[in-house]
């Protein structure tokens, strides 16, 4: 089994699923990562908590937000903490400006991103609901980032549809993609559009927990990100780093 394999259990389904949340939960309350650093013995492994522990510089604000969200009966969503802190830093490294988050939750990514960005930069962020975006708002505004943080309450399609007609494509720097997947390939394609050359798209659950092994039939999401994982692989159109962290994700590096 090679070090970064998916495990048998986190393939099984979900039964062992639940089981690997309540241990993550119980053991350090952190997001729900696929990847166990070959141990196998479920998140949370000595190597895993060694890494979080020499490289996770987490604001004091997402730290309150990741906590406050984990202990929602949706926390399982959330974001890695790990993972949010790469993007942040390559958002800094390109000099993003302009970010598109589609699926925002309770906006711990949201806050990680307008951190980085400059007092004029712009999240616009996609959900349709507002519900968990409104338990997160408070601590937005205590992260001080309020401002920069347009949160456009519709479906995420019908937001991309609207900036590339007010002429906005090509000028976003960072795109990060987390919402319903069966929509990911609209998402990619629509996202595509709008972000300049330079510019990077992150896509969330690019293994949905190892399913994307053997999509079954009825099964829409995992077909819907098995097919985008295998278009993506061949799309000339981008630079892509495919990283197993958190549940996989896949950076898309605009050419
Ligand atoms: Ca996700």
């Amino acid at each position: 089994m090679p070090l970064w394999g998916v495990s048998k259990e986190a393939a099984v389904g979900s039964a062992a699923l639940g089981l690997a949340l309540a241990a993550g939960y119980l053991a350090g309350r952190r997001c729900h990562s696929t990847f166990d650093y070959g141990t196998h013995k479920g998140r949370n492994s000595p190597l895993q908590q060694y890494v979080l522990d020499h490289s996770l510089r987490e604001h004091p604000s997402l730290k309150k937000l990741r906590l406050l969200t984990l202990d929602l009966p949706q926390g399982g969503m959330l974001v890695c903490s790990d993972q949010a802190q790469l993007m942040a830093n390559l958002a800094r490294l390109i000099k993003a400006k302009k970010v598109l988050e589609i699926g925002v939750f309770t906006g711990y990514n949201t806050i990680n991103m307008a951190l980085v960005l400059p007092e004029d930069g712009q999240v616009v962020a996609c959900d349709i609901s507002e519900d968990f975006a409104r338990i997160g708002k408070p601590v937005w505004k205590e992260a001080g980032v309020e401002h920069k943080i347009d949160l456009r309450i519709k479906p995420a399609n019908q937001t991309l549809d609207e900036l590339i007609a007010s002429g906005e494509a090509g000028t976003f720097d960072f795109a990060f993609i987390d919402a319903d997947k069966e929509s990911y390939n609209d998402y990619y394609e629509k996202c595509l559009r709008l972000i300049r050359k330079g510019g990077i798209i992150a896509i969330d659950n690019v293994l949905w927990h190892g399913r994307v092994l053997n999509p079954g039939k009825d099964d829409l999401e995992t077909q819907s990100l098995h097919q985008l994982n295998e278009k993506i692989f061949r799309d000339p159109r981008v630079n892509i780093s495919m990283v197993p962290m958190g549940d996989g994700v896949t950076f898309a590096f605009k050419l």
